[in-house]
């Protein structure tokens, strides 16, 4: 018996250090330590202009309220962290769900296209667990129509589409370093974009909307800005990157092979943030991973309810079930197991035997009831 985490910061000497670096600084924030930070992400992206956040939520607003305002649509998907949507509605415009596709859980462009009306201003895309949600294509498509397109990276940090990073295809790109998102600032975020002027406009809206300190106030905005304690821990996690996502790639493949009988949202080209499985119908998914916790393994879900279906959407807009049923069907029916680097492989063995034992039988005796 193993303990398998769904996630665990790696910290080691290397943040320690950077962090007390930091701390003997007389600059605490936006400091040397935020300047570097965004510098090593732009060089591990491979381009574009960075500014580091308090967090993915916070880059997601800031450039919400910079490119949408009340009247506006923006198509953002049925199945994603409810900032993806909450960003939308904070900015003054509506939020418009288009339904994802359960082979991949990201959304159809060609669905997307179809749901673009004259009052649509943007379209949101998710890296559902860090598999491009064809990027380019969608690019494409906001080009022809102009309107504009934010890519939310919070799952795809290291994913990339024909050697081209995510989050480089949209006006903006926004990332997370929550703690169990592929690096971690504590808290933390990052908006990415290749646009000057709109850079100049979320910096400005990053700190209270001001133009410089002190100066006039030119925008609406908040403090959203990284200390340097946050950089620096990211600098260091940064650095080890590469390695994280090795990893990550070494233990997707483990499941994949171990687990090669049991249907799966397919995340083989991506960041491998994790791993979605189907659970046999009329398994309950929350007590299903009740069940797992009980045997020490934590896997979670991805998410746990469409946003239509929740109740600020559902009041607002008269949402109801039955709308999005790709989206209900991977909320409901799948678990995400853990890929994570902190996952060795005594702890990947028995979770895919655990998950072998326990959803094998059932799909196939599933399959013979049926
Ligand atoms: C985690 C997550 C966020 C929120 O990130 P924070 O840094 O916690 O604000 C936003 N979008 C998606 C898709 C996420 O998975």
């Amino acid at each position: 018996m193993h303990r398998v985490y769904f996630a665990r910061p790696i910290i080691a000497d290397k943040e320690r250090e950077y962090m007390a670096r930091a701390l003997s600084n007389p600059v605490l924030t936006d400091g040397a330590f935020v300047t570097a930070f965004q510098q090593a992400f732009t060089d591990m992206v491979g381009g574009g202009l960075a500014l580091a956040t308090n967090s993915c939520m916070s880059a997601l607003q800031l450039a919400c309220m910079s490119l949408f305002r009340k009247g506006d649509e923006v198509i953002v998907p049925a199945l994603s962290h409810v900032a993806t949507a909450h960003c939308v509605e904070l900015s003054g415009a509506e939020p418009v769900f288009v339904d994802i596709d359960h082979k991949t859980g990201n959304m159809d462009y060609h669905a997307v296209e179809r749901r673009i009306t004259a009052r649509t201003k943007g379209i949101i895309i998710v890296h559902y667990l860090g598999r491009p949600s064809d990027p380019s294509a969608f690019k494409a498509i906001a080009r022809k129509r102009g309107i504009h397109l934010i890519e939310d990276c919070a799952l795809a940090l290291g994913a990339s589409e024909e050697g081209t990073h995510v989050g480089l295809f949209g006006d903006v790109g926004c990332f997370s370093f929550y703690p169990c998102k592929h690096i971690t600032t504590g808290e933390g975020g990052m908006l990415l974009t290749r646009d000057t002027q709109l850079m100049a406009q979320l910096k400005k809206r990053r700190s209270f909307g001001q133009k410089e300190r002190y100066g006039d106030v030119p925008y609406l905005g908040f403090n959203g800005r990284m200390s340097e304690l946050q950089a620096a821990l990211g600098l260091a996690q940064l650095e080890r990157l590469p390695y994280f996502l090795k990893s990550r790639q070494h233990n997707y493949l483990m499941l994949k092979t171990a687990l090669s009988n049991i249907p799966r949202v397919n995340s083989d080209e991506s960041s491998f943030y994790g791993m979605s499985v189907f659970l046999p119908k009329g398994m309950d998914r929350d007590e299903f991973r009740m069940d797992l916790k009980r045997v020490y393994i934590e896997a979670s879900a991805y998410y746990p309810k469409p946003l239509p279906y929740l109740s600020y959407y559902k009041k607002k807009y008269g949402y109801m079930e039955g709308q999005f049923p790709e989206a209900e069907f991977v909320s409901s029916r799948t678990v995400c197991l853990p890929v994570g680097p902190h996952l060795k492989k005594k702890h990947m063995r028995y979770l895919a035997q655990t998950i072998q034992e326990k959803l094998c039988g059932s799909h196939l005796s599933a399959a013979l009831a049926s």
